[in-house]
């Protein structure tokens, strides 16, 4: 039965992130790492914001996910990141989560961690340099600070909801491919995409799969009802823009 769980036997882990509060998404894709039989899961941040099922994403990710780090809208919608940080309707996103999250999940969310080490992975939600700063990366240099904090030789970001890889030696490649072998020799840097608004251009849900055994890690895409996830929105008197922009992918 432990076969999956670190047996030494197709050992994969799906990562996820940047879920923000869209349970049609979330249920997708954990449907896709069901029928894979990955029963490891490891979540970067931002399981809240935007969405209209913030409750019950974080009653899945928590059920689901051996590790969760903290996202900016996570602690945004418990007080612990300023709203002047965010976009007015981020702000209003987020105001809106903090009001319907009971004082259980407010203290699952408060006690995430900027950051988290295991044997197999590190995840952080958005740079290893200044974590709970949440600076973003989009390039090489961005991705040089993060790189001059990180131990590990492979680690997840997300933030950005862009999916992509950084190399440490080899600040040329850094384009997205859609199984990424694990054969450098210095550090990687990996951005899943986002489960719960996609900004690439493609709005189907993202995540990764990282496969242990054969040293490589999966980009994957999943359908999922947008237009549920977008009623949603607008029903919950939540800003329209944040509907509008699911089907777009941005
Ligand atoms: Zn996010």
């Amino acid at each position: 039965m432990d076969r999956d769980r670190g047996g030494g036997l197709d050992v994969r882990i799906g990562i996820i992130g940047d879920i923000h509060g869209n349970l049609d998404a979330l249920e997708a894709v954990l449907s896709a790492l069901d029928a894979d039989r990955v029963t490891r899961i490891a979540c970067t941040g931002d399981v809240v914001g935007y969405g209209a099922q913030p409750s019950a994403c974080v009653a899945l990710v928590r059920e689901r996910a051996e590790a969760v780090v903290a996202g900016n809208h996570d602690f945004g919608a418990v007080g612990k990141t300023a709203l002047d940080y965010f976009n007015s309707a981020a702000r209003d996103a987020i105001q809106w989560t903090a009001r319907r999250l009971t004082e259980d999940e407010r203290l699952w969310l408060s006690s995430l961690p900027p950051a988290y080490t295991c044997d197999d992975y590190q995840i952080v939600h958005a740079s290893f340099y200044e974590p709970l700063e949440f600076p973003y990366i989009f390039d090489m240099q961005q991705a040089a600070a993060s790189f001059s904090r990180q131990t590990g030789s492979l680690a997840f970001f997300g933030h950005t909801h862009w999916p992509c890889a950084f190399f440490d030696e080899d600040p040329v490649r850094h384009a997205v491919q859609r199984v990424l072998p694990l054969d450098p020799p210095g550090r990687v840097l990996v951005n899943p995409g986002s489960v719960g608004q996609p900004r690439d251009s493609d709005p189907r849900a993202a995540f990764a799969v990282l496969d242990l055994d054969k040293r490589r890690i999966t980009f994957r895409r999943v359908e999922y009802d947008i237009a549920a996830a977008a009623d949603k929105i607008i029903a919950a008197g939540l800003p329209a823009s944040l509907a509008e922009r699911l089907s777009l992918g941005y």
